[in-house]
């Protein structure tokens, strides 16, 4: 069921700090979207491709952002649609995503996933691959003429340890600005660092997050049985 009042109290307080809220709503059924979404919500996260495309007969406005590890092969169904990916782990790709926004005749915008957490389970890129990437899309804009790097994103170590995850934001955020004051310098919309979730958001704020993705706070627990 949706809290309707932790939804009030977090864009509220959201706002206030000009931070984007992402209701992740993975596994949750469309009823509960379209409820958040009478509430005034419009930017909601998934990370399951064929419960995305399931969802899309939702209210045509609703911006997606597709916030899990996104499968090259699976790029073409969303592409249609797709507002922000939130988490890509290669040149392959952006590559595929470009080709496929071409191919949709549109613009895709995306985040390119820093790995911050101790965890080595979790995806996404080093600092290097990071530049690297960084770099072949600003010299060649003819070729990536149809995504656009908008900035990073990471997820923090799932520990109680707040001093850890704070650090691992700050890792994240430092890249950030370091890129937005680099080789991102005059490019205005390289303006998202997409960190903070329902256990962490306060300490992703604190150190700098343009863009939250919660999803327990508002939906309740998930199951994961069968995920
Ligand atoms: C599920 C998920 C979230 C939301 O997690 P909550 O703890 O439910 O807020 C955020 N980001 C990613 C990448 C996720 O997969």
């Amino acid at each position: 069921m949706v809290n309707e009042a932790a939804w009030r109290e977090l864009k509220k307080e959201l706002d206030a700090a000009k931070v984007t809220l992402v209701a992740v709503s993975k596994t949750k059924p469309a009823a509960e979207i379209q409820e958040l979404y009478d509430l005034g919500q419009r930017d909601f996260g998934e990370n399951y491709v064929q419960e995305l495309v399931d969802k899309q007969a939702l209210p045509a406005d609703i911006q997606w952002h597709y916030i899990g590890h996104l499968q090259t092969n699976k790029v073409k169904y969303i592409a249609p649609f797709i507002h922000l990916v939130h988490a890509v782990d290669s040149q392959k790709l952006l590559d595929e995503i470009n080709k496929q926004a071409y191919k949709n005749n549109r613009f895709i915008d995306v985040l390119l996933q820093l790995h911050i957490a101790k965890e080595e389970t979790k995806f996404g890129l080093d600092e290097v691959d990071i530049m690297s990437i960084a770099q072949q899309y600003l010299i060649y804009p003819d070729v990536y003429a149809h995504v656009r790097i908008r900035g990073l994103m990471g997820m923090a170590s799932l520990t109680e340890d707040t001093e850890q995850v704070r650090k691992e934001f700050q890792q994240l955020q430092a890249c950030f600005r370091e890129l937005k004051e680099g080789l991102f310098l005059n490019k205005p919309y390289f303006d998202t660092c997409s960190m903070g979730m329902s256990a962490d958001y306060q300490t992703a704020i604190a150190e700098g997050s343009t863009m939250v993705r919660i999803g327990s706070m508002l939906f309740g627990a998930r199951d994961n049985s069968n995920k």
